[in-house]
C-alpha cells in the first residue's frame, strides 16, 4: 500500500487533492435496457428507436436479462457485493433529450454494492506502488437521447438512438489523491470491463465517460466541498481536469473565497473547466420507485452462471505471468493491460511450447520479449495494431522455434522477421530459400577467426597486453565475416582458441 505524496503548493502551504469518479459505461448488449431496439454505434439518427424509447403513452418497459447479467458479472469482477434484491427508481427532470420526462435508474437499492479496484502506479515496482480504490456501488440506468444543435441555422434536432440504452454507473469512493491515481483507476476499470466483456470501453465513441469529483483540503483536515466535472471522455482529460480543477480551487480558497458545490464542464481546447449549473440534490429529482417495474430478484443459479462465465481477470493473469511464467513485473503488466494482447500472447505461447516440446514457462521469456520488442516495434512502424498484425501467433512461434533450436541466430531472426512482414511467407521457408541457416561448422568458423586476427594484429597485441574488452570486437568481426550465420557459441570458442 502507498500513500500519495501529490501536493499542490499554495501561498498558505500544501494542499491535498481528493477525487471520486462516477463512470458511465454502456453495457454491451444488442438491445436496450427496457426495449428490443438495437444499440449499434453510428447508425442513422432515429433508426434504432422503439415506441418504449420514444416514450409513447401506454408503453411498458421490460428489463433486458442480458444487461442485468452484464452488470452482475462486472460487480463480481471487482469483488463487489451483489444485491439479490434491487429496484428501479424514476429520476424526474425535464430535458428535450429525455422524452419520458424521467430516467429509470436505481437510487435506493442498486444491483451492486461495495467493491474494489487495485491500481498500480509504477508497473516496474508493483510491490511499492499498489493502491486499492473503493467502489461505492454500481447501478443500472437508461441513457438519454442526443440533441444536435449544429445541423441547421435555426433548428435543433434530436436523435433518440441512444435513448434507453443500458448504462452501468460505477461510483468510486473518494479514495484517489492525484491525477495519476485517477488516470490509473479509469484505465484499470476500462481494462476490467473489456476483460469481462460488459462494455467495449471505447471512450472516443462515448461508451465510457467519467464525471470527475474534485475537492482540496489541507492534509489531515476534513474533506472540502467538491465540484463535479461532467462527461469527461478520455483518461488524459480526466487527469487534466483533476489538475486544473484542484489548482483553481486552491486559488479560490487562498483568495478568501468559497467552493460552491456545482456541476462544471471541461473544454479540452482551452484545457479549463467552466461552471454549468449549481448541483442538484436527490430531492430535486423527486425519485420514487418505478411503478411499471417489479423489483429485480436474482436467484442462486443465475448468480452461479454469472460467476462461471467470468474469464481469468487482469490481476490474476498478471500474477500468474509473473509467478508461473517467470516474466518481469513490467512485462506481465504490459501483456495483461488489455484482453486482446493477453489472448495473442497466450496463443503464441501455446504454439511455441507445442512445437518446441517444452513447457509454457520455458518458452515464456523469449516469447514475451519477441512480442514486446520485435513485433510491437514492427507494428508501430507500419501503423497497425496487434489485431490486424500481418504475422499470426502461429507464424511467430515458428520463428521463435528456429532460434531456440539453433537453426538461426537472433540476428538472422530479425532479418527473417522483416521478410515475413514483407512477403507473408513462413519463417522456415524463408530460412531455407535464402540459405540463412546458422552454421556450427567449426572449420569454416576457425578460418574466419584466423583471418580476423591476421587483419587486426595491432588489436591482438593490445588484447594480449591486457585490453580484454577487445574480445567482443573479434567476435563481432567474425560474425560479420560469417554474415551473421555462425553459431555464436562456436564463434566464442574459436576466438578464445585463436587468441590463446
Ligand atoms: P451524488 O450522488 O450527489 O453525486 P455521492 O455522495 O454519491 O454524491 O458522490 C458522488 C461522487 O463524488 C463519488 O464518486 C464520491 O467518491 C465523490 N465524492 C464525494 N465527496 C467528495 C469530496 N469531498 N471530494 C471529492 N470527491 C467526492
Ligand atoms: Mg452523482
Amino acid at each position: 500500500m502507498t500513500e500519495s505524496t501529490y501536493r499542490i503548493q499554495g501561498a498558505t502551504g500544501e494542499w491535498e487533492v481528493v477525487i471520486g469518479l462516477e463512470v458511465h459505461a454502456q453495457v454491451t448488449s444488442n438491445a436496450k435496457l427496457f426495449s428490443g431496439a438495437a444499440t449499434a454505434f453510428g447508425a442513422e439518427p432515429n433508426t434504432q428507436v422503439s415506441l418504449v424509447d420514444a416514450a409513447m403513452p401506454g408503453m411498458l418497459p421490460v428489463p433486458n436479462r442480458e444487461c442485468i447479467r452484464q452488470a452482475v458479472r462486472t460487480g463480481m469482477a471487482i469483488d463487489a457485493q451483489i444485491n439479490k434484491w434491487s429496484r428501479f427508481d424514476r429520476k424526474n427532470y425535464f430535458y428535450a433529450d429525455l422524452p419520458q420526462g424521467y430516467q429509470i435508474s436505481q437510487l435506493y437499492h442498486p444491483i451492486v454494492g461495495e467493491g474494489q479496484i487495485e491500481i498500480v502506479l509504477d508497473e516496474k515496482n508493483p510491490e511499492t506502488s499498489t493502491k486499492v480504490i473503493g467502489v461505492e456501488r454500481i447501478h443500472v440506468e437508461q441513457d438519454a437521447g442526443k440533441l444536435m444543435h449544429d445541423q441547421h441555422p435555426t433548428s435543433s434536432y434530436i436523435d433518440l438512438n441512444r435513448s434507453g440504452v443500458a448504462l452501468m454507473e460505477i461510483v468510486s469512493k473518494p479514495d484517489m489523491r492525484s491525477p495519476a491515481e485517477a488516470g490509473a483507476y479509469l484505465s484499470k476499470l476500462r481494462t476490467i470491463l473489456r476483460y469481462v466483456g460488459s462494455c467495449d470501453g471505447n471512450m472516443d465513441q462515448g461508451s465510457m465517460r467519467a464525471d470527475v469529483n474534485v475537492s482540496v483540503r489541507k492534509p489531515g483536515e476534513e474533506f472540502g466541498t467538491r465540484t463535479e466535472t461532467k462527461n469527461v471522455n478520455s483518461v488524459r482529460f480526466v487527469m487534466a481536469v483533476v489538475e486544473h480543477e484542484a489548482s483553481r480551487q486552491v486559488d479560490v480558497l487562498e483568495a478568501g473565497g468559497k467552493i460552491v458545490q456545482e456541476t462544471r464542464l471541461y473544454d479540452p481546447d482551452r484545457n479549463e473547466t467552466r461552471s454549468m449549473r449549481s448541483k442538484e440534490d436527490a430531492h430535486d429529482y423527486r425519485y420514487f420507485p418505478d411503478p411499471d417495474l417489479l423489483p429485480l430478484e436474482l436467484d442462486d443459479a443465475f448468480l452461479e452462471a454469472c460467476r462461471q462465465s467470468l474469464p481469468e481477470l487482469p490481476d490474476a493473469k498478471r500474477k500468474r505471468y509473473e509467478q508461473d511464467l517467470g516474466l518481469s513485473a513490467y512485462n506481465a503488466a504490459t501483456l495483461t493491460a488489455d484482453a486482446d494482447t493477453a489472448r495473442w500472447f497466450e496463443a503464441l505461447l501455446a504454439e511455441a511450447a507445442r512445437i518446441q516440446k517444452k513447457s509454457e514457462g520455458e518458452v515464456a521469456k523469449a516469447s514475451a520479449n519477441w512480442l514486446l520488442s520485435e513485433l510491437y516495434g514492427a507494428l508501430n512502424r507500419i501503423g497497425k495494431s496487434l489485431e490486424d498484425s500481418p504475422v499470426s501467433p502461429e507464424e511467430g512461434a515458428e520463428l521463435l522455434a528456429l532460434v531456440a533450436d539453433g537453426t538461426i541466430s537472433g540476428t538472422i531472426a530479425k532479418q527473417v522477421f522483416e521478410i515475413m512482414l514483407e512477403t507473408g511467407e513462413g519463417a522456415a521457408k524463408i530460412v531455407e530459400e535464402k540459405g540463412l541457416k546458422q552454421t556450427s561448422d567449426t572449420g569454416a568458423i576457425e578460418a574466419a577467426v584466423a583471418k580476423v586476427l591476421a587483419d587486426n594484429q595491432d588489436k591482438v597485441a593490445q588484447y594480449k597486453g591486457g585490453k580484454e574488452a577487445l574480445f567482443g570486437f573479434f567476435v563481432g568481426q567474425t560474425m560479420k565475416a560469417m554474415q551473421g550465420k555462425a553459431n555464436p557459441q562456436v564463434v566464442n570458442e574459436a576466438v578464445k582458441k585463436g587468441l590463446a
